[in-house]
């Protein structure tokens, strides 16, 4: 393409494509690109069937999120796979705060960490979550099947992929003989769909001890990418107390605490600040109960996103200042603010993860976006990110589509080999301390 094109000199094309984040222009075709020559190239594309097999056996296990009994499953699998490459591996129970408005205390699936220590300078800890957002018996709607250019399953983009490919970079790297790392390690969670109530503190602690930590949630739809930006997430929870009474014979006695729910839902629906990327939505709602009592109570709960952390308390100051005005008033109105998953807000080594992580997929031919604006979803990377020591980035996982949908979701099969090359890549480079900031 760089040829055909006239006017500037290649060498200026390939400045420009570079500077644009491109890489198409005036770079080699993949097929010559010299990534594709190295030993970790051909080595991962040996491995791209036994990829396969792991991701059918990781669908296979059905692991929602409430599902103890699958996450514990799932757990089994990953810890006597990680110890199988010579890690030396914990499972670690994992429950809820007390204080968590919806979970209170609860237990949940548990956590599974690894690590092998290496000779060389830099820390670096690979994480992905292990828990869907579906329910157990959906799997049979969606088993794993190949059609295709794509690998269909439940669960299969958003994370299962995430987990094979560190599974499998872990694989890779002991296949290559390589321990030029001070240590390797990998975090599976089993709590990130409900917003990491449990292993949220362990991620930033985490983040605090190693250099880098590369984040496996899916990497893109139609193009690659990575994440150096993910929303902020609080949970809100309005409770109204009002007065029963019978709905016949004396409704003037009650207090209709669905009115009074209904009227503060209405009046906050809109509330927030669309270029800060500032949004609530009401998504679940309760009240009443029997049909012909005045209801004394209601309650419902929203979904808030940020993408900052102090734009959160705009939000609620809105709400407590919203809830002063009421429709009914002798009606009591409590309102709970929880803060569940931080913004990813990256760091300068960060976004030097991100540009090494662009130049690695340039060498084999592939383009590889940096997105630095988050798009409403939160994710772990936001609590490795909190007190990091070194960098933090988003989006190691599969080309893929169809998480948290009703659509069948599916990954794509072409995206396997180039990004376990871009993993294990990132933690050679990084391990050895040849990615500086
Ligand atoms: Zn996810």
């Amino acid at each position: 393409m760089g040829l055909a094109v006239p006017g500037p000199s290649r060498a200026q094309a390939a400045q420009a494509a570079l500077l644009m984040g491109a890489t198409s222009a005036g770079a080699a075709s993949s097929a010559t690109a010299e990534g594709r020559q190295s030993a970790v190239w051909r080595t991962a594309e040996q491995q791209q069937a036994a990829f396969l097999s792991t991701l059918k056996s990781l669908v296979e296990i059905e692991s929602g999120s409430r599902d103890l009994e699958g996450l514990r499953t799932m757990a089994d699998e990953v810890a006597s796979r990680l110890k199988a490459l010579g890690m030396d591996v914990k499972t670690i129970p994992t429950k809820a705060p007390d204080f968590h408005p919806m979970l209170k205390g609860a237990e949940l699936g548990p956590m599974v960490y690894g690590r092998k220590l290496g000779k060389g300078s830099n820390k670096v800890l690979l994480i992905a979550h292990m828990d869907t957002v579906y329910p157990r018996g959906m799997g049979a709607k969606q088993p794993f099947r190949i059609e295709g250019d794509k690998a269909y399953g439940l669960g299969i983009a958003d994370d299962k992929a995430g987990v094979a490919l560190i599974l499998h970079t872990v694989d890779l790297l002991a296949r290559l003989g390589h321990d030029d790392f001070a240590e390797l390690g990998v975090l599976i969670n089993g709590d990130e769909e409900l917003g990491s109530p449990g292993s949220g503190p362990m991620l930033t602690e985490l983040g605090s001890q190693y250099d880098a930590v590369l984040s496996f949630e899916g990497g893109g739809g139609r193009a690659d990418m990575v994440r150096l930006a993910t929303s902020s997430i609080a949970i809100a929870e309005l409770k109204v107390t009002g007065r029963a009474s019978h709905a016949g014979g004396n409704p003037e006695g009650g207090r209709n605490a669905i009115y009074e729910l209904a009227y503060q839902i209405m009046k906050t629906r809109h509330f927030g600040d669309k270029d800060k990327g500032l949004k609530i939505n009401w998504t679940v709602i309760e009240g009443g109960g029997v049909r012909n009592v005045i209801p004394a109570h209601a309650s419902a709960i929203a979904d808030i996103r940020s993408l900052t952390n102090a734009d959160l308390a705009i939000m609620e100051q809105a709400l407590r200042e919203a809830i002063k005005d009421k429709l009914i008033p002798d009606t009591q109105i409590e309102l709970t603010f929880f803060r569940s998953r931080p913004a990813f807000v990256p760091n300068a080594a960060s976004v030097v993860l991100a540009r090494h992580a662009q130049a690695l997929f340039r060498a084999i031919g592939l383009p590889l976006e940096i997105r630095d604006r988050a798009s409403g979803g939160g994710t772990d990377a936001a609590y490795a990110a909190l007190r990091a020591r070194g960098g933090v980035l988003e989006s190691f996982g599969l080309r893929g589509f169809g998480a948290h949908s009703n659509d069948n979701e599916y990954v794509m099969i072409d995206s396997i080999i180039p990004r376990l090359y871009l993993a294990t890549r990132m933690v050679m480079d990084v391990g050895a301390g040849k990615v500086r900031w």
